[in-house]
């Protein structure tokens, strides 16, 4: 298992985190096999999309600010209840398919880290499956 800081600058954002997990697989020289990239935190996540077009993943946290709102009907005393149901509705981990040594990625995919209650420094860890 490889762990990778991540440090995020705004309250809600969304990382390019492509490049480490390329060079996780290619410093291990795998050639096949599956690259897992999981977040371990319940107020950030993990997920793959577009980074073509940087409006992409600006949509994606403003689309999710309007479904779960910072303020509402919460009861978490944390006050971060909205980053809680955001980081549960992307999810904590997401999985590519290594082929030729190279993340079998579309063109237009990148995997992003999804900060939803920084600025924090935070961890991504990166398991790699080969086979
Ligand atoms: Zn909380």
């Amino acid at each position: 298992m490889i762990a990778v800081s991540v440090k995020t600058r705004e309250r809600k954002e969304m990382i390019d985190v492509t490049a480490e997990l390329a060079r996780a697989v290619s410093e291990a020289g795998m050639k096949k096999g599956l690259v897992l990239a999981y977040v371990p935190h319940t107020t950030a996540g993990v997920t793959i999309n577009e980074n073509a077009d940087p409006a992409v993943p600006r949509d994606i946290l403003t689309a999710l600010s309007k479904l779960v709102p910072e303020r509402g009907d919460y009861r978490h005393g944390e006050g971060n209840s909205d980053a809680h149901i955001q980081a549960g509705l992307v999810g904590s981990s997401a999985s590519v398919i290594v082929d030729q040594g190279r993340l079998a990625l579309g063109t237009w995919q990148s995997v992003f880290f999804c900060e939803f209650d920084g600025p924090r420094t935070r961890k991504l860890l990166i398991k790699l499956m080969p086979g």
